[in-house]
């Protein structure tokens, strides 16, 4: 069917609240029909294709309360912060190093500049890029509604592609991680069809290492477009803690990481493309984590 990218077709309340009080109290006063806008790279697209509906839409860019960064003692971010901005934090460049990648790796800069971390969290696409990197820094995200709020781990947030556990009036406020504590080295890793692109597979991998024994104390790996969700992948972390970093450990664990493939697309017609595609970016992962 030929669709007009450029019309929106059906007829919808347009709110721009200031205030997260005016915000929330309007969720309340119109759930469930009413819907939040963020950056719109997600919504609009989605809108234009009538797969997206609603009686109301809040722009929520306007409210300063969602737009902040914070590394006072561990890291949050407002759920309305631009990836643009937090692209040019010197503070998650240096220490949360994997999700300063995953952000780069996200569209274009103008795709950056309009989009928001909490809409690529919602949003809840299986290849959302910030959310295995969001994983491994042990997540939490704060959501409010009038008169309460909530704290709960981002792997308990996204229950399936496009599905989380947000409810009507409820909005993403922020995202904070804990502090790290040790040299937690990180990195992220991404194969699309082309530079631009959507994941086909992402990866955030990091570790602990002691440098005197080369030995990997602690390690944190999450793998994501594979699957409804992304998720961490215990087995190949313990597999790795405790080990002396050589080439046959890092091939063990891309090795190790193959077979949650199986788990998560039984059958699909995808998987030995899936597995090969995920062992070789598991190398490359830990490869770059070491230089
Ligand atoms: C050309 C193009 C390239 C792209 N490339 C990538 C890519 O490489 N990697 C990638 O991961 N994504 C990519 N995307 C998808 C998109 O840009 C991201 O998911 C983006 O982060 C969405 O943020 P947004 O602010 O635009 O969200 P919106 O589109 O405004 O919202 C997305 C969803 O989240 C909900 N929402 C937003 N904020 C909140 C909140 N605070 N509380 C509750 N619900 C909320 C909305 O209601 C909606 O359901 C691309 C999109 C385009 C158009």
């Amino acid at each position: 069917m030929h669709t007009n990218t450029r019309i929106l077709a059906h007829n919808f309340v347009y709110h721009e609240p200031k205030t997260l009080d005016e915000a929330l109290t309007l969720l309340d006063k119109h759930k469930p029909g009413i819907k939040i806008l963020a950056g719109g790279t997600d919504v609009l697209p989605k809108m234009k294709r009538n797969h997206f509906e609603c009686e109301r839409l809040m722009y929520i860019k306007n409210i300063k309360e969602l737009s902040f960064i914070d590394n006072s003692n561990g890291l949050k971010i407002g759920a309305a912060t631009l990836l643009s901005d937090l692209e040019k934090s010197p503070e998650i460049k240096q220490n949360y190093h994997a999700l300063h990648e995953a952000i780069k790796a996200i569209g274009a800069i103008a795709i950056r500049n309009m989009a928001t971390i909490g809409g690529n969290i919602c949003n809840a696409a299986p290849p959302a890029d910030t959310v295995p990197a969001l994983l491994i820094f042990d997540a939490q995200l704060k959501l409010v509604k009038l008169g309460g709020e909530r704290t709960v781990p981002l792997n308990q947030f996204i229950t399936g592609a496009e599905q989380t556990i947000i409810e009507h009036g409820e909005l993403l406020h922020s995202i904070e991680m804990p502090e790290l504590t040790g040299g937690l080295l990180s990195t992220f890793v991404k194969l699309g069809r082309v530079s631009v692109d959507t994941a086909r597979i992402n990866m955030a991998v990091a570790a602990d290492i002691d440098g005197s024994s080369n030995t990997i104390k602690t390690a944190r790996v999450a793998l994501g477009a594979v699957g409804t969700k992304a998720y961490r992948c215990p087995d190949s972390e313990a597999l790795l803690a405790g080990k002396k970093v050589d080439e046959s450990v890092i091939l063990a664990f891309a090795d190790s990481l193959t077979s949650v493939c199986d788990y998560a697309i039984p059958g699909r017609y995808s998987l030995p493309y899936k597995r090969e595609a995920v062992r070789k970016l598991a190398e490359d992962a830990f490869k770059q984590l070491l230089s």
